[in-house]
Protein backbone atom coordinates (compact mmCIF):
# COMPACT_ATOMS: atom_id res chain seq x y z
CA UNK A 1 0.00 0.00 0.00
CA UNK A 2 1.47 3.58 -0.30
CA UNK A 3 2.47 6.06 2.04
CA UNK A 4 1.79 9.06 1.56
CA UNK A 5 4.89 10.85 3.26
CA UNK A 6 4.64 14.36 4.18
CA UNK A 7 7.14 15.76 5.83
CA UNK A 8 10.39 13.75 4.82
CA UNK A 9 11.65 13.17 8.29
CA UNK A 10 8.78 10.61 8.53
CA UNK A 11 10.68 8.35 6.01
CA UNK A 12 11.51 5.44 7.84
CA UNK A 13 15.02 3.54 6.21
CA UNK A 14 15.68 0.96 9.28
CA UNK A 15 12.94 -0.33 10.69
CA UNK A 16 12.72 -4.32 9.35
CA UNK A 17 10.40 -4.61 6.23
CA UNK A 18 9.01 -2.92 3.15
CA UNK A 19 7.54 0.28 2.49
CA UNK A 20 6.01 2.01 -0.39
CA UNK A 21 6.41 5.93 0.13
CA UNK A 22 4.86 8.43 -2.03
CA UNK A 23 6.99 11.38 -1.33
CA UNK A 24 5.80 14.80 -2.47
CA UNK A 25 7.32 17.88 -4.26
CA UNK A 26 5.34 20.99 -4.75
CA UNK A 27 4.88 21.48 -8.53
CA UNK A 28 5.90 24.90 -10.07
CA UNK A 29 3.45 26.95 -11.10
CA UNK A 30 0.55 24.97 -10.55
CA UNK A 31 -1.66 23.97 -7.32
CA UNK A 32 -0.63 20.05 -7.61
CA UNK A 33 1.80 18.04 -6.42
CA UNK A 34 4.47 15.58 -7.76
CA UNK A 35 5.17 12.34 -6.23
CA UNK A 36 8.39 10.19 -5.97
CA UNK A 37 7.74 6.71 -5.72
CA UNK A 38 10.36 4.96 -3.03
CA UNK A 39 10.46 1.51 -2.32
CA UNK A 40 12.82 1.10 0.75
CA UNK A 41 13.34 -2.91 2.34
CA UNK A 42 15.45 -3.10 5.07
CA UNK A 43 16.62 -6.23 7.31
CA UNK A 44 16.25 -4.22 10.14
CA UNK A 45 20.31 -5.09 10.44
CA UNK A 46 23.58 -3.45 9.94
CA UNK A 47 25.12 -3.87 6.05
CA UNK A 48 25.46 -2.65 2.77
CA UNK A 49 22.37 -0.52 1.04
CA UNK A 50 22.16 -0.85 -2.25
CA UNK A 51 20.14 2.12 -4.17
CA UNK A 52 18.66 1.63 -8.03
CA UNK A 53 17.00 4.48 -9.82
CA UNK A 54 15.28 4.14 -13.25
CA UNK A 55 13.51 7.67 -14.94
CA UNK A 56 16.09 9.89 -14.34
CA UNK A 57 15.28 10.55 -17.72
CA UNK A 58 11.58 10.20 -18.74
CA UNK A 59 11.59 8.26 -21.94
CA UNK A 60 13.93 5.11 -21.17
CA UNK A 61 11.66 2.80 -20.08
CA UNK A 62 13.93 -0.19 -19.23
CA UNK A 63 14.71 0.59 -15.53
CA UNK A 64 11.24 1.58 -14.61
CA UNK A 65 9.95 -1.58 -15.61
CA UNK A 66 13.01 -4.32 -14.35
CA UNK A 67 12.75 -2.25 -10.95
CA UNK A 68 8.58 -2.29 -10.62
CA UNK A 69 9.13 -6.23 -11.41
CA UNK A 70 11.87 -6.69 -8.57
CA UNK A 71 9.80 -4.97 -6.06
CA UNK A 72 6.25 -6.81 -6.76
CA UNK A 73 8.38 -10.26 -6.81
CA UNK A 74 11.07 -9.19 -3.84
CA UNK A 75 10.30 -10.65 -0.34
CA UNK A 76 11.83 -8.76 2.30
CA UNK A 77 12.26 -11.54 4.72
CA UNK A 78 15.13 -12.47 2.26
CA UNK A 79 17.67 -9.72 3.66
CA UNK A 80 19.90 -11.15 5.30
CA UNK A 81 21.76 -7.29 6.05
CA UNK A 82 21.49 -4.30 5.26
CA UNK A 83 18.60 -2.51 3.08
CA UNK A 84 17.38 -1.86 -0.77
CA UNK A 85 15.84 0.96 -1.69
CA UNK A 86 14.90 1.51 -5.10
CA UNK A 87 13.30 4.53 -6.76
CA UNK A 88 11.58 2.90 -10.00
CA UNK A 89 10.48 6.37 -11.56
CA UNK A 90 13.01 9.24 -10.35
CA UNK A 91 11.70 12.39 -13.18
CA UNK A 92 7.91 11.65 -12.71
CA UNK A 93 6.83 14.78 -14.50
CA UNK A 94 9.29 13.71 -17.38
CA UNK A 95 8.53 10.52 -17.46
CA UNK A 96 4.16 11.16 -17.62
CA UNK A 97 5.21 13.41 -20.56
CA UNK A 98 7.28 10.49 -21.90
CA UNK A 99 10.37 13.21 -22.93
CA UNK A 100 13.92 12.91 -21.63
CA UNK A 101 13.30 16.33 -19.47
CA UNK A 102 10.86 17.82 -17.21
CA UNK A 103 8.07 19.62 -18.90
CA UNK A 104 8.04 21.66 -15.62
CA UNK A 105 10.98 23.40 -15.76
CA UNK A 106 12.88 22.08 -19.01
CA UNK A 107 15.79 20.58 -16.65
CA UNK A 108 17.41 17.19 -17.42
CA UNK A 109 17.70 15.78 -14.24
CA UNK A 110 20.81 13.76 -14.98
CA UNK A 111 22.67 17.60 -15.80
CA UNK A 112 20.88 18.87 -11.91
CA UNK A 113 22.60 17.59 -9.36
CA UNK A 114 24.12 17.88 -6.54
CA UNK A 115 20.90 19.54 -6.90
CA UNK A 116 19.18 22.90 -5.01
CA UNK A 117 16.67 23.19 -2.36
CA UNK A 118 15.50 26.80 -3.45
CA UNK A 119 15.34 25.79 -7.10
CA UNK A 120 12.73 24.66 -9.35
CA UNK A 121 11.10 21.15 -8.90
CA UNK A 122 14.18 19.19 -10.72
CA UNK A 123 16.75 20.82 -8.54
CA UNK A 124 14.71 20.26 -5.57
CA UNK A 125 14.13 16.47 -6.35
CA UNK A 126 17.54 16.08 -7.34
CA UNK A 127 19.11 17.76 -4.13
CA UNK A 128 16.40 15.42 -1.76
CA UNK A 129 18.15 12.83 -3.88
CA UNK A 130 21.34 13.46 -2.94
CA UNK A 131 20.78 14.73 0.77
CA UNK A 132 18.18 11.50 1.90
CA UNK A 133 19.01 8.39 -0.72
CA UNK A 134 22.85 8.89 -2.37
CA UNK A 135 23.87 10.05 0.91
CA UNK A 136 22.69 6.30 2.97
CA UNK A 137 24.23 4.12 -0.25
CA UNK A 138 27.03 2.04 -0.56
CA UNK A 139 26.16 1.26 -3.94
CA UNK A 140 24.51 3.22 -6.61
CA UNK A 141 23.16 1.75 -9.47
CA UNK A 142 21.54 4.62 -11.77
CA UNK A 143 19.71 2.68 -14.97
CA UNK A 144 19.63 4.30 -18.08
CA UNK A 145 18.79 3.56 -22.10
CA UNK A 146 19.66 5.08 -25.12
CA UNK A 147 17.04 7.98 -26.01
CA UNK A 148 15.46 8.34 -29.41
CA UNK A 149 18.33 9.40 -31.03
CA UNK A 150 21.22 6.64 -30.80
CA UNK A 151 21.44 3.20 -30.60
CA UNK A 152 23.89 2.12 -28.08
CA UNK A 153 24.98 -1.74 -27.72
CA UNK A 154 23.43 -2.76 -24.52
CA UNK A 155 25.71 -2.06 -21.47
CA UNK A 156 26.51 -1.19 -17.82
CA UNK A 157 28.94 1.78 -17.42
CA UNK A 158 31.20 3.77 -15.09
CA UNK A 159 33.01 7.10 -15.14
CA UNK A 160 36.61 6.20 -15.85
CA UNK A 161 38.70 6.40 -12.60
CA UNK A 162 42.30 6.36 -11.23
CA UNK A 163 42.37 4.59 -8.67
CA UNK A 164 43.02 0.99 -9.65
CA UNK A 165 41.09 -0.52 -6.73
CA UNK A 166 37.80 1.57 -7.34
CA UNK A 167 38.04 0.79 -10.81
CA UNK A 168 37.91 -2.81 -9.87
CA UNK A 169 34.84 -2.61 -7.54
CA UNK A 170 32.98 -1.00 -10.47
CA UNK A 171 33.86 -3.34 -13.10
CA UNK A 172 33.45 -6.60 -11.04
CA UNK A 173 29.92 -4.91 -9.63
CA UNK A 174 28.71 -3.70 -13.51
CA UNK A 175 29.65 -7.20 -14.81
CA UNK A 176 26.98 -8.79 -12.29
CA UNK A 177 24.12 -7.59 -14.63
CA UNK A 178 25.28 -9.68 -17.40
CA UNK A 179 25.28 -7.52 -20.15
CA UNK A 180 27.95 -8.46 -23.11
CA UNK A 181 29.69 -5.12 -22.77
CA UNK A 182 30.63 -2.67 -20.32
CA UNK A 183 31.59 0.86 -21.34
CA UNK A 184 33.84 3.19 -19.33
CA UNK A 185 32.33 6.80 -19.74
CA UNK A 186 34.16 10.15 -20.02
CA UNK A 187 34.06 13.19 -17.75
CA UNK A 188 33.56 15.77 -20.42
CA UNK A 189 29.49 14.40 -21.10
CA UNK A 190 28.76 17.69 -19.25
CA UNK A 191 28.42 18.68 -15.26
CA UNK A 192 25.87 17.63 -12.83
CA UNK A 193 25.45 13.79 -13.76
CA UNK A 194 23.75 11.80 -10.96
CA UNK A 195 26.37 9.21 -10.94
CA UNK A 196 29.43 11.79 -10.99
CA UNK A 197 27.38 13.06 -7.89
CA UNK A 198 27.30 9.64 -6.46
CA UNK A 199 31.10 8.76 -7.08
CA UNK A 200 32.10 12.14 -5.56
CA UNK A 201 30.18 11.15 -2.43
CA UNK A 202 32.44 7.72 -2.73
CA UNK A 203 29.70 5.37 -3.55
CA UNK A 204 30.32 2.53 -6.40
CA UNK A 205 28.82 3.71 -8.81
CA UNK A 206 27.21 2.15 -12.13
CA UNK A 207 25.10 3.26 -14.89
CA UNK A 208 24.00 1.53 -18.04
CA UNK A 209 22.45 1.78 -21.09
CA UNK A 210 19.72 -0.96 -21.57
CA UNK A 211 17.79 -0.08 -24.60
CA UNK A 212 17.15 2.71 -27.02
CA UNK A 213 14.54 4.54 -29.03
CA UNK A 214 11.58 5.15 -25.82
CA UNK A 215 11.26 0.89 -26.39
CA UNK A 216 11.01 -1.58 -23.84
CA UNK A 217 13.90 -3.86 -24.44
CA UNK A 218 13.34 -7.56 -24.05
CA UNK A 219 16.89 -8.30 -22.50
CA UNK A 220 17.33 -4.90 -20.94
CA UNK A 221 14.28 -5.17 -18.26
CA UNK A 222 16.00 -8.45 -17.56
CA UNK A 223 19.29 -7.00 -16.90
CA UNK A 224 17.50 -4.20 -14.79
CA UNK A 225 15.78 -6.78 -12.61
CA UNK A 226 17.40 -9.95 -11.94
CA UNK A 227 21.27 -7.33 -11.97
CA UNK A 228 19.92 -5.66 -9.55
CA UNK A 229 19.60 -8.68 -7.66
CA UNK A 230 23.17 -10.08 -8.05
CA UNK A 231 24.43 -6.78 -6.77
CA UNK A 232 22.88 -7.52 -3.49
CA UNK A 233 24.18 -10.78 -2.95
CA UNK A 234 27.51 -9.78 -3.52
CA UNK A 235 27.12 -6.85 -0.83
CA UNK A 236 25.56 -9.61 1.29
CA UNK A 237 22.02 -8.40 1.22
CA UNK A 238 20.48 -11.52 0.12
CA UNK A 239 22.39 -15.26 0.69
CA UNK A 240 21.14 -17.02 -2.52
CA UNK A 241 24.10 -17.41 -5.10
CA UNK A 242 24.94 -15.12 -7.44
CA UNK A 243 22.84 -16.00 -11.15
CA UNK A 244 24.60 -15.46 -14.40
CA UNK A 245 22.46 -12.99 -16.78
CA UNK A 246 24.67 -13.42 -19.35
CA UNK A 247 22.81 -13.99 -22.98
CA UNK A 248 23.05 -17.85 -24.54
CA UNK A 249 25.85 -17.60 -27.07
CA UNK A 250 28.17 -15.13 -25.71
CA UNK A 251 31.40 -15.73 -25.17
CA UNK A 252 32.44 -13.57 -22.92
CA UNK A 253 31.47 -10.11 -21.05
CA UNK A 254 34.21 -7.20 -22.48
CA UNK A 255 35.09 -4.02 -20.70
CA UNK A 256 35.35 -1.55 -23.51
CA UNK A 257 36.25 2.27 -23.92
CA UNK A 258 36.23 5.53 -26.28
CA UNK A 259 36.48 8.37 -23.86
CA UNK A 260 37.92 10.63 -26.04
CA UNK A 261 34.90 12.24 -27.81
CA UNK A 262 37.20 14.10 -30.46
CA UNK A 263 37.26 11.04 -31.88
CA UNK A 264 33.88 9.79 -32.30
CA UNK A 265 32.74 9.77 -36.03
CA UNK A 266 30.83 12.88 -37.09
CA UNK A 267 29.09 13.16 -40.37
CA UNK A 268 31.22 15.01 -43.15
CA UNK A 269 27.92 16.12 -45.37
CA UNK A 270 23.94 16.01 -44.22
CA UNK A 271 21.86 13.05 -45.59
CA UNK A 272 20.44 9.62 -44.56
CA UNK A 273 22.47 7.50 -42.53
CA UNK A 274 23.44 3.90 -43.80
CA UNK A 275 25.56 1.25 -40.85
CA UNK A 276 27.82 -0.53 -42.64
CA UNK A 277 28.49 -2.98 -39.39
CA UNK A 278 26.08 -3.78 -37.17
CA UNK A 279 25.94 -2.46 -33.78
CA UNK A 280 28.03 -4.82 -30.98
CA UNK A 281 30.33 -6.14 -34.18
CA UNK A 282 33.99 -5.99 -34.02
CA UNK A 283 35.60 -3.95 -36.43
CA UNK A 284 38.83 -3.30 -38.07
CA UNK A 285 40.80 -0.14 -38.55
CA UNK A 286 39.92 0.95 -42.34
CA UNK A 287 36.89 -0.97 -42.47
CA UNK A 288 33.57 0.69 -43.71
CA UNK A 289 31.27 1.34 -41.50
CA UNK A 290 28.69 4.18 -42.19
CA UNK A 291 27.34 5.74 -45.34
CA UNK A 292 25.81 8.82 -45.99
CA UNK A 293 23.63 9.28 -48.53
CA UNK A 294 22.33 12.71 -50.22
CA UNK A 295 18.82 12.30 -52.17
CA UNK A 296 19.47 14.96 -54.10
CA UNK A 297 22.30 13.58 -56.03
CA UNK A 298 20.50 9.68 -56.11
CA UNK A 299 22.09 8.77 -58.91
CA UNK A 300 26.23 9.10 -56.97
CA UNK A 301 27.19 6.82 -53.88
CA UNK A 302 27.06 7.76 -50.98
CA UNK A 303 29.80 9.27 -48.52
CA UNK A 304 31.61 6.17 -46.96
CA UNK A 305 33.15 6.66 -43.38
CA UNK A 306 36.04 4.00 -42.40
CA UNK A 307 36.82 2.49 -38.75
CA UNK A 308 39.91 4.84 -37.80
CA UNK A 309 40.95 1.93 -35.26
CA UNK A 310 40.03 -1.61 -34.03
CA UNK A 311 37.47 -2.13 -31.92
CA UNK A 312 33.95 -2.62 -31.11
CA UNK A 313 30.40 -0.89 -32.69
CA UNK A 314 29.79 0.94 -29.49
CA UNK A 315 26.89 3.52 -30.56
CA UNK A 316 25.36 4.39 -34.22
CA UNK A 317 22.90 7.01 -35.18
CA UNK A 318 19.70 5.68 -35.00
CA UNK A 319 17.44 8.21 -36.80
CA UNK A 320 18.51 8.32 -39.86
CA UNK A 321 18.27 12.12 -41.01
CA UNK A 322 21.77 13.14 -40.27
CA UNK A 323 22.69 16.80 -40.28
CA UNK A 324 26.65 17.22 -40.68
CA UNK A 325 29.18 17.36 -37.94
CA UNK A 326 26.31 14.85 -35.76
CA UNK A 327 28.25 11.57 -34.51
CA UNK A 328 27.06 8.70 -36.57
CA UNK A 329 29.22 5.96 -34.59
CA UNK A 330 31.39 5.12 -31.36
CA UNK A 331 33.43 2.24 -31.91
CA UNK A 332 35.24 1.43 -28.26
CA UNK A 333 38.77 -0.87 -27.87
CA UNK A 334 38.41 -3.17 -25.03
CA UNK A 335 40.59 -2.54 -22.19
CA UNK A 336 41.08 -4.53 -19.07
ZN1 LIG B 1 19.30 8.47 -19.79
Amino acid sequence: MLIDITPIEKLDFDSKGARFYSVPFTSDGMWARTRLPLYVASSGKPGNTVLAIGGTHGDEYEGPVGLKNLIQEFDPDALVSGRLIVVPVFNVPAFNAAQRASPQDGINMNRAFPGNAAGSITYRMARFMTDELLSRADVVIDIHSGGVGYEIARCMSFHKVDDPEMHKRFKETAFLFGTPFTMIYTGGMGTGLLTEEAEKMGKITIGSELGFGASTDYWGVRWAHQGTLNVMRHFGLLNSPIVDNTKPGLDRQRLIENTDIDRWITAPVSGISEPMVELGTYVTKGTPVTRIHDFDRWDEPGVVIHADVDGWVLCRKFRAETEQGEVVMVIAEEVD
